[in-house]
Parts: structure tokens; C-alpha cells; sequence
């Protein structure tokens, strides 16, 4: 139970990277591409810009369609609206990423994350901070590798399929994301992970940025991808919101649901039976 409309004061986080020209791709992906058509003062006294941008839709912070990876699943623009946003479940590896840069996130980590916070929320967000938001957009640091066009060289965190796997069966969550380049591990050559996704069509989030400033429960994340027609995926302005005082008073209630419960009524009361004694007193003179 949470008494944010008591204390609430909302606050947003945005979780995306910048697009530019220094954006790492995957090898063999076109580079963005940014030309200006017009930075400059026009004949008629105003000032005008615009641009035209090309990119490929798996770089930056973007979102996969479940038919990346499963014929036949939703392209992008068929992706329900409201699967793409939900409550925001971070699974912090950033420990074991230090020992282990192939870490992949196991179903006890998912055990973890309840036995502190509670049972995953339903329509859930689930993104895995490894602590990478760090390296972008070093494209060597990024896909940790000395060989950026060699994929077989790449070792970055990522999911574990048995822990996604779990998450079908046992949970309903409406996306699964990462702060790396993708949700399977960077040495993953058949991209179990991706497979699965697609076929429970459960759009992924890759690239995902400052999740150090995102509580680990009780934010709403959402990701609205590009409206792009047939497409695999797209570029997503990811973000959150969270209220910054409820999830204090969430945690209170989680120690103690009457504790909370005594709260209210004295925060309510207490003024109720100032006002009654004042006049009492006012009555009594
Ligand atoms: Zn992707």
C-alpha cells in the first residue's frame, strides 16, 4: 500500500542515451547519419533550423519488437500501448558484472529482488543494471571487446533465458530490458533470450541509461518507440516517474501495515482535535 497522494511530489528520470554520430552500432549496421538542411537566418528575417536523420533501429536506446527474433510476433507499430510502459522492477548486477562481464541474470536474482521489495508487480518493466550506462558511448568499452567488427570478441552482461523463462510462467511483465547492447549475453550465438521474447511477444529494451537514478521499486517506466511502420524495433525515449516521499511510506508500510494505517490517522486527526480543544477553551472563558 502506498500513500502517495499524502505525501507525493513526482519526479522523472530520464533513462535514454543521446543519439549522435558517436552512438555505437552493432557491426555491419549503417552509422546514424545527421545532416543539417538549414542552421542559419532566412531572407524573410526568421531564424530556421532543421535536419534530416538516418539511423538503424537496433543502436542507442531502443526498443525491440517481439518480431526481431519470432515470425509472425508484432512489429513495431502493432506493440499495444499499453505494453509499453509498467512498473519498473531493477535487477542491480553491478557486483557481479565486476567479477564477471559475461554475468548473466539468473532467476535467483529475480528471488532476490521479491524477498526485498515484494512480489513482481503485474504489467512490469524489468530492466537489469549492470552498471554499463557508464562506458557509452565508447564503442570498445561498450561491447568490452579489443575488436568492435569481431562479435565473437564481445563480453557484456545480459539475460538469462531460465530466469526469462521463469518470468513467463510465473509473472506477467510487459517488458524485459538491459543497460548493455542486448538481452542476451555478449557471447551468445543463437540469442535464446531474443527468441523467447518474440515468441511471448514481450518487446525488449537494450541500451537503457541512468538506472542509478531510478528506485529499484515503485517507478512507472515507459518506452514509447518510434511509431515505425513494419519495423523490427525502434529508437525509444525512455523514462520514468517515481514519487519521491511514497517510497518511503511504502517501506513503512511494508514493516508495519498499522504503523502506516496510525500514521494517517494522526497526520488527519491531529489538526481535527487541535481546532475542537481551541474551541473548548474559547466556550470555557
Ligand atoms: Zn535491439
Amino acid at each position: 500500500m502506498c500513500l502517495a497522494f499524502v505525501w507525493g511530489e513526482m519526479k522523472t528520470v530520464d533513462m535514454s542515451h543521446d543519439l549522435s554520430i558517436a552512438t555505437p552500432f552493432w557491426v555491419g549496421m549503417p552509422r546514424f547519419n545527421f545532416t543539417i538542411l538549414n542552421r542559419n537566418n532566412t531572407s524573410r528575417g526568421f531564424w530556421l533550423e532543421n535536419n534530416a536523420f538516418q539511423i538503424a533501429e537496433h543502436g542507442g536506446t531502443h526498443l525491440d519488437a517481439p518480431a526481431h527474433y519470432y515470425k509472425g510476433s508484432w512489429r513495431t507499430q502493432l506493440i499495444p500501448m499499453d505494453s509499453l510502459f509498467g512498473p519498473g522492477v531493477v535487477i542491480n548486477v553491478t557486483d557481479k558484472v565486476l567479477t564477471n562481464p559475461d554475468y548473466r541474470v539468473k532467476t535467483s536474482d529475480l528471488s532476490q529482488w521479491e524477498a526485498n521489495y515484494g512480489r513482481i508487480p503485474p504489467n512490469a518493466v524489468i530492466i537489469m543494471n549492470s552498471g554499463w550506462q557508464y562506458k557509452f558511448p565508447n564503442k570498445t568499452r561498450v561491447f568490452n571487446t579489443t575488436d568492435p567488427e569481431d562479435p565473437s570478441t564481445y563480453h557484456f552482461p545480459g539475460w538469462h533465458e531460465e530466469a526469462v523463462q521463469w518470468l513467463v510462467d510465473n509473472r506477467q511483465v510487459n517488458i524485459i530490458g538491459v543497460d548493455t547492447p542486448s538481452t542476451d549475453y555478449g557471447q551468445a550465438t543463437h540469442f535464446p533470450v531474443h527468441v523467447l521474447l518474440g515468441k511471448y511477444q514481450i518487446p525488449g529494451l537494450e541500451n537503457v541509461a541512468n538506472l542509478d537514478n531510478v528506485p529499484k521499486h515503485g517507478a512507472i517506466i515507459y518506452a514509447p518507440v518510434v511509431k515505425l511502420h513494419d519495423g523490427s524495433g525502434g529508437p525509444a525515449r525512455v523514462f520514468a516517474t517515481y514519487d519521491d516521499d511514497a517510497a518511503v511510506v511504502c517501506f513503512a508500510s511494508r514493516v508495519s501495515l498499522g504503523v502506516s494505517y496510525v500514521l494517517v490517522l494522526f497526520v488527519f486527526l491531529f489538526p481535527y482535535v487541535l481546532v475542537i480543544r481551541f474551541k473548548q477553551r474559547e466556550r470555557a472563558r
